[in-house]
């Protein structure tokens, strides 16, 4: 499946969000999403100073979340 425009902009709304929760946390995130498929459904973003992640999915299933991880749910071992 491709992406659409709702796509793309679904996608800069949930890594906005996802960096923002993070930041809250007191996580420094790395500067680029890694994909952890071929097209990018889902990405990944790592805590530079722990290594938690964080993870928006475009397309999640009935009972999943569209942002998800570590680096959501805990606050940064390391900077607090
Ligand atoms: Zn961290």
């Amino acid at each position: 499946m491709l992406f659409t425009f709702q796509d793309r902009n679904k996608e800069r709304w949930l890594k906005s969000k996802a960096r923002h929760s993070t930041k809250l946390r007191g996580h420094r995130m790395e500067k680029s999403w890694k994909r952890l498929d071929a097209q990018g459904w889902e990405q990944s973003l790592k805590c530079i100073e722990c290594g938690m992640e964080s993870i928006i999915d475009l397309q999640p299933l009935p009972n999943g979340v569209d942002i998800s991880g570590e680096a959501i749910a805990l606050n940064c071992p390391v900077r607090w």
